[in-house]
């Protein structure tokens, strides 16, 4: 059989259905649902979708259409005449339609929408005979102009921007002229002469700076908009979009072809956006904007203040306006009924568009809604406790990076209250952030590059402004409401920002702003924004973190975690401080306590002194002296956070970076040095001479200083033994494991072994205990030790994978030094992602499932686990579930993020 390349809608059936989404993009099999499905039969204006296969086919023939298209769009589109009752490109009772892009996912940076296709000067008079309203037949020709002329004859067509703005822009300001010469404030002053002329001077302006004529004829239009939609996924924005968000360009975008309706034929019309749930708290209440007398693109626009579709969705702007229900109690009613259909039918909170024609009700579009972390959360939370949604499926409603979002900064309460706002806009949430403002895309990317946070502000955003948004730390904008562009696009990657701040004066050309009360932020200048409140500051507010313990959904959410995964997760924390956080984020343990942390930052004067004292040693003698004198140090760090993790387990790591990394090398701080320790500055300089190496990562580090100086190891395991030893006295339960890291072979741990053994016994038979519960391992991070896991696991009770420095001796990249090439790698496509932040599954990630199955063959029982940096990546805590890790350790922050990640890999792949 002939694949079926176009879907219709309407009338009560529909080819299509909700899970064709790759055939038929999100919104397609969206539209059909709605208007097929038993259960919902809503009031969809009929259409049809062309499938996502057809724009592949398009792409594959060099942008021709497949052959049979044009036949079964004919079809279809007899099919809306039928149901409407009239004909496309008929002069005496036009139809009119609609062309919208719709790939499996939303995507700004897309074609979007051209409205009131089949719109020409003949065509025209029909629409003004069916409706007797030529002033808004008028406007709705000037609106296709526009639309038109922007989106299919510029943007799809790839044209750079005439005159450097764009032909929108161009337009928009003849229109404003106009509006000035003839002294109206709103666009629905303007008379039917001045839309009428308008027409003709917008036909005359896309002529002149396009240097095409819009097409006259209906179905010219319709296909240019098919086109347009084709052409806007290979589009410069559009690919861009797809690059940050990683999506696969094969995808393909379907083409939505629908019969319009009109929102803007008088004050008995309307049209909105609204939400089955509060999308920025996730709050379980119907929520929504519209306008009077508009079409869809006003709301988006943000060029007038929606009204709140009920007293729920007031906010500060629109408090005194009237609300849907208030004006219009029958449709809202009929809306309410149908948002509640639709959310019990999807089982997920929807995001809907609607228009009112003249006392009818249409959904124009339902999508699942975008949220930001804190709504989707206790939306989660929420259905799954009101019985909609499983445990499972509550689970893998969270993308486990938003809940970054529960841990974001915000604004210093305390500072927040003594300070003053300068302006307030709408709280598009969420977090706090601070950063120099910026007044344009490209200016935001330049400055963040060099190292800056930054504020992208706008009059309004446009997809051509989401790669700068991207950089941004915030966004904040002057016009839009909760519905815009700015805040649909932040809302999705959990941004702080802050729409439709009126009270901003904004000149983007010269970079500043000016408040109400004349003061300028200029380009540069620190600000400081609060999502949630919508408040804006001038100068930098500190930015604190926040407290989950009454978060209620976050609790309900991670216990259901908790019952789910089986993977366990710790934290890496190297001081009393950060377990303590751990604790607090739900560490099961800590899996990487770095010893060396406590000779850097505050309070390590005293320790690092020492150190260094012991590093300028020449003998062992001496080295052992200030050994001696550290130990208490040690002793007490080590104690600290065993105490605080009392009853869960703790990796200590021994002495892992080379010496002189301890200690300074210019003659200054030499000379100031060897004036502390008391010695001769030739004899430190000496010493440091000896110290240096050519390839400190490859040097003398890890287990090799163990090796050389066993005293390192001694003091630092008996340090660690007596703590142990004391905490258990004290009754406390502590479970110290010790580890040995950088090894290379089942020889240094052998050595290594035996003294550990040795202070063993020397600790017990001092302090007069039989046993001091411990574990001695070690850390896999060079490929060698992976491939020899067989013999390591002889000698280590458990093996902790260092996947930082696995990475970097597997690929031969420099931890420290890849960002001198990794753009362009990932530019050409030579690598997916950044293999020290995204665990390379295919190569490091092979050593790591190989050493475990060789460790674990030797050793059954080993235990095994992750800390390098990728313990805490979602894809990467996915892989070590699979391949049958123990744990995986990560920074206290990230640790929610990787118990989440544990509970859905333990959904999408079960362990027998
Ligand atoms: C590692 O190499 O993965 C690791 C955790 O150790 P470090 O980052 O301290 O080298
Ligand atoms: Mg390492």
């Amino acid at each position: 059989m002939e694949q079926q390349l176009v879907y219709s809608f309407g009338g009560g059936r529909a080819d299509g259905r909700k899970d064709m989404k790759n055939l038929l993009g999100g919104k397609g099999a969206n539209l059909a649902e709605m208007a097929g499905h038993p259960d919902l039969k809503l009031p969809v204006p009929p259409g049809f979708t062309i499938t996502t296969d057809v724009c592949n086919a398009y792409y594959e023939a060099g942008r021709k259409f497949p052959d049979n298209l044009e036949k079964e769009v004919a079809s279809a589109l007899k099919q809306i005449e039928t149901l409407t009752g009239k004909v496309y490109g008929d002069t005496a009772n036009p139809l009119l339609l609609s062309v919208r892009s719709g790939a499996r996912q939303s995507m700004p940076g897309m074609m979007d929408t051209v409205l009131n296709l089949g719109l020409n000067d003949e065509t025209v008079q029909g629409v003004i005979a069916q409706t007797n309203d030529a002033r808004f037949a008028y406007d709705a020709y000037r609106r296709l102009i526009m639309m038109y002329a922007d989106v299919v004859m510029e943007k799809a067509a790839g044209i750079p921007p005439v005159q450097g703005k764009g032909i929108r822009k161009l337009l928009d300001e003849h229109l404003e002229a106009v509006k000035k010469k003839r002294g109206f404030q709103l666009d629905t002053e303007l008379t039917e002469a001045d839309l009428r002329q308008m027409v003709t001077d917008f036909k005359a302006i896309v002529k002149q700076e396009i240097g095409q004529a819009f097409p006259d004829d209906p179905m010219a239009q319709l296909w240019g908009g098919i086109g347009a939609v084709f052409d806007s996924w290979n589009g410069k924005r559009a690919r861009e979009y797809r690059r940050i968000e990683g999506l696969p360009d094969e995808w393909g975008t379907a083409v939505n072809v629908q019969a319009m309706v009109f929102g803007n034929m008088g004050d008995d019309c309307a049209t909105g956006v609204a939400f089955t749930r509060n999308p920025g708290t996730g709050e379980n209440h119907f929520y929504g904007e519209f306008l009077i007398n508009a079409q869809g693109e006003d709301v988006v626009a943000g060029t007038r203040t929606p009204q709140p579709i009920n007293d729920y969705s007031k906010n500060t702007h629109s408090e005194s306006l009237p609300t849907l229900e208030s004006i219009m109690p029958e449709m809202y009613a009929q809306l309410d009924a149908h948002q509640q259909r639709l959310e019990a039918h999807y089982q997920d909170m929807q995001d809907m568009e609607f228009t009112i024609e003249k006392g009818t009700l249409y959904i124009l579009q339902t999508r699942t809604g975008k949220r930001n972390g804190t709504a989707a959360v206790r939306m989660a939370a929420e259905m799954y406790q009101e019985g909609m949604i499983d445990g499972p499926t509550a689970l893998l409603r969270v993308n486990p990076n938003q809940l970054t979002e529960l841990l974001l900064p915000r604004l210093d309460a305390k500072a927040e209250r003594a300070a003053t706002p300068i302006a307030k806009g709408l709280p598009a949430g969420p977090g706090g952030a601070k950063g120099k403002a910026v007044f344009s895309s490209e200016k935001a990317i330049e400055m963040k590059r060099a190292g800056q946070d930054v504020i992208l502000v706008r009059e309004e955003t446009s997809p051509e402004d989401v790669d700068g948004m991207f950089h941004a730390a915030a966004v904040l904008t002057a016009k839009g409401g909760m519905t815009s562009h700015a805040a649909l696009v932040t809302r999705g990657w959990g941004k702080c920002c802050i729409v439709g701040c009126h009270d901003l004066d904004i000149n983007e050309a010269k970079g500043y702003f000016a408040t109400p009360d004349g003061q300028k932020v200029h380009e540069g200048d620190w600000i400081s924004l609060n999502g949630a409140a919508g408040t804006v500051y001038l100068d930098q507010m500190p930015v604190v973190d926040t407290d989950l313990a009454d978060n209620e959904a976050y609790q309900t959410l991670m216990n259901l975690v908790d019952q789910t995964k089986v993977l366990g997760v710790r934290a890496n924390a190297e001081s009393p401080d950060d377990a303590t956080n751990a604790l607090r984020f739900g560490a099961e343990g800590i899996g990487l306590f770095r010893t060396e942390h406590m000779f850097y930052g505050k309070g390590s004067e005293k320790p690092l002194h020492l150190l260094r004292k012991m590093i300028i040693s020449d003998t062992e003698a001496d080295r052992r002296t200030a050994l001696d004198e550290l130990f208490s140090f040690i002793k007490a760090d080590i104690k600290k956070t065993l105490s605080i993790m009392d009853g869960k387990p703790v990796t200590v790591r021994l002495l892992d970076p080379p010496l002189h990394e301890f200690v300074p090398h210019d003659t200054e701080r030499l000379r100031e040095l060897a004036k502390e320790l008391g010695v001769k500055v030739s004899v430190l300089k000496k010493r440091v001479l000896v110290l240096h190496e050519n390839n400190p990562m490859l040097g003398h580090r890890g287990v090799r200083l163990g090796i050389s100086y066993p005293e390192i190891t001694e003091t630092q395991v008996r340090a660690i033994l007596e703590a142990a030893a004391e905490l258990n006295q004290e009754g406390k339960q502590a479970l110290p494991e010790i580890m040995i890291p950088v090894t290379c072979s089942r020889n240094e741990l052998e050595d290594q072994e035996k003294i550990v053994q040795r202070i063993y016994d020397e600790v017990c038979t001092a302090r007069g205990v039989d046993e001091i519960p411990y574990l001695f391992g070690t850390m896999i991070e060079t490929p060698r030790a992976a491939l020899r896991a067989g013999p390591m696991a002889e000698k280590a009770q458990f093996f902790s994978f260092g996947t930082n420095d696995l990475t970097q001796m597997s690929f031969g990249f420099s931890r420290d030094d890849i960002g001198g090439f990794l753009p362009i790698y990932l530019e050409k496509g030579i690598l997916e992602a950044d293999p020290f932040q995204v665990l390379d599954r295919r190569g490091v990630g092979e050593l790591v499932r190989l050493a475990v199955e060789r460790g674990r063959k030797q050793r059954p029982g080993l235990k095994t686990g992750i800390c390098g940096e990728h313990g805490g990546e979602p894809q990467s805590v996915v892989f070590c579930h699979r391949i049958g890790l123990d744990y995986v350790s990560c920074s206290p922050f990230r640790v929610p993020i990787a118990r989440l990640s544990a509970a859905q890999a333990a959904i999408e792949y079960p362990r027998d």
